[in-house]
């Protein structure tokens, strides 16, 4: 095995784990070896809203900030996304969501 984890990915509590059992990636709906995603990074909590399930690709992805995530998040995900808020504030939670995309870059985006 020559992938090590990092911390990160293993910091999920029990409770946030099984909140994401039986449910889908958040972008490209795959139902096998998801992830529990904290929204805000290593800025979040242990609250079961802090995550959201993704899998492997799309949580490195969005780790990386090369995710446009939030257009995959509304309207069902709005609990966790203003849990994000809360501990990031408007701004910076809307540039992690967005991968740093500009507000009026993201009003010519349609959903992939
Ligand atoms: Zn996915
Ligand atoms: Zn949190």
């Amino acid at each position: 095995m020559s992938v090590a984890a990092t911390a990160d990915h293993d910091s999920a509590t029990r409770a946030q784990r099984t909140k994401i059992i039986g449910d889908a990636c958040v972008v490209c709906q795959q139902t096998k070896a998801l992830s529990a995603t904290r929204l805000a990074g290593a800025d979040g909590c242990n609250d079961v809203d802090c995550v959201v399930p993704m899998c492997w690709p799309h949580h490195h992805l969005y780790e990386l900030g090369g995710l446009d995530l939030l257009h995959h998040l509304e309207p069902r995900w709005r609990r966790e996304i203003a849990h994000a808020v809360s501990h990031l504030g408007l701004f910076t939670a809307y540039r992690r969501l967005t991968g740093g995309r500009l507000p009026a870059a993201d009003l010519r985006r349609l959903p992939s």
